[in-house]
């Protein structure tokens, strides 16, 4: 029996309530495939605002790195907004990880579940087979560059302004670019063997360094894999027009939170979303949905995003095929069943269908 060491951070909001979903299917599965899982607990996000002052403890971190993986589920909340630089915010956290992960890559993958399919605003024929990954860098761009707020003339108008200017900047390494197009072009050869790489070369100098080395390599060593490049903002419309054209999609970070959102609402449930960070040594897998304070503590949050999260931890860390296999079979049998959380069901849902957080995870459970 393998044993995998597993940090989990519940954070804020509905975060507990999904995370222990997940760990209940992850203990489930590992019983049928033999592996067990050693879970160590840490502060992230709005909670460790609280408890240390800071988003991201150093313990967090370390526990983390000692860990064969991470499993997030979501930090956030009314409580801890602001926008005061000087006051530290949830999502410091999440940043803070990946950088002291060295998370460089996210995949999102984005597949329509049949059962859900009316679950999205888009025509069924639309959507119909859409099985798309989105590769997204993760720490590099603008969310890391240079930044500064400061007064000038310049920023002085006719208007009575007092002068503030402030700019961020979009800055990428080749490295950088380098590493995250071998992640898709390898993620390719497991797919449909297809790399769309998302810029806006015909504005932005980072953006044409980016397309120029993806070719780079793409010529060098992964001829065989087709490409195309699409500007970011054709990308947008593309997305909702002809989504299941598209294989693996890789883009810079700003571009990626973007577009990966748009992506994730093909399937009209965000409930259902899971990711993957990965860098060269831990990862972290969490759902791609964000703290639900609204409906925090009342038992009805969606758990399957989570458990889906732990399906591509099986996958990306511990190379469980089968496991995640099953996994998913078995949320697909859960769907297939009629059973739905509030947040997926719609007016053809008899109420007897609809379960709570809870019983969701048992359904799954029981469908392994
Ligand atoms: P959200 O994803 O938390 O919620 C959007 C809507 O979807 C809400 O109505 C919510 O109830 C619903 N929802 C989300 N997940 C659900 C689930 N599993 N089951 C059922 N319903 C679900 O996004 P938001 O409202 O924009 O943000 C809330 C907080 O979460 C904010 O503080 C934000 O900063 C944070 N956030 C965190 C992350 C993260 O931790 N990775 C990501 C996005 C947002």
């Amino acid at each position: 029996m393998t044993t995998y060491k597993i940090c989990l951070l519940p954070g804020d909001g509905i975060g507990p309530e999904i995370i222990a979903e997940g760990c209940k299917v992850l203990d489930a599965v590992g019983a049928k495939y033999g592996a067990s899982f050693e879970y160590t607990e840490a502060a992230i996000g709005g909670c460790a605002i609280d408890e240390f002052g800071t988003a991201l403890p150093d313990e967090t971190l370390a526990v983390a790195k000692a860990s064969d993986a991470v499993l997030l589920a979501a930090v956030g909340g009314p409580k801890w907004d602001t926008t005061d630089p000087e006051r530290p915010r949830p999502e410091q956290g999440l940043l803070g990880i990946r950088k002291g992960l060295e998370l460089y890559t996210n995949l999102r993958p984005v597949q329509i579940f049949s059962a859900l399919s009316e679950a999205s605003t888009l025509k069924p024929e639309v959507i119909d087979g859409v099985d798309l990954m989105m590769v997204r860098e993760l720490t590099g761009g603008v969310y890391f560059g240079m930044r500064e707020r400061f007064y000038d003339e310049e920023g002085a108008g006719p208007n009575g302004s007092n002068g503030q200017r402030a700019y961020d900047t979009m800055e990428y390494r080749e490295y950088e670019i380098d590493r995250i197009a071998r992640q898709a072009f390898e993620a390719a050869r497991k797919r449909r063997n297809k790399v769309t790489s998302v810029d806006k070369a015909n504005v932005l100098e980072s953006s044409r360094l980016w397309r120029e080395i993806v070719h780079a390599i793409h010529d060098k060593e992964y001829p065989d894999v087709e490409l195309e490049d699409i500007l970011v903002d054709n990308c947008a419309m593309q997305l909702i027009t002809r989504p299941a054209d598209f294989d693996v999609m890789v883009t810079e970070n700003m571009f990626g939170d973007i577009l990966s959102d748009e992506a994730a609402q093909l399937t009209g449930s965000l409930g259902m979303l899971a990711s993957a960070s990965l860098g060269d040594s831990t990862a972290l897998y969490e759902p791609s949905h964000g703290s639900a304070p609204d409906i925090a503590g009342k038992g009805i949050a969606n758990p399957l995003a989570q458990i889906l999260s732990c399906e591509m931890m099986l996958r990306y860390s511990f190379d469980m095929q089968d496991a995640a296999d099953d996994i998913r079979r078995a949320v697909t049998a859960v769907l297939d069943a009629g059973w739905r959380t509030g947040d997926i069901a719609d007016a053809a849902t008899p109420a007897d269908k609809v379960v709570g957080t809870v019983r969701m995870g048992d359904l799954v459970v029981e469908n392994l």
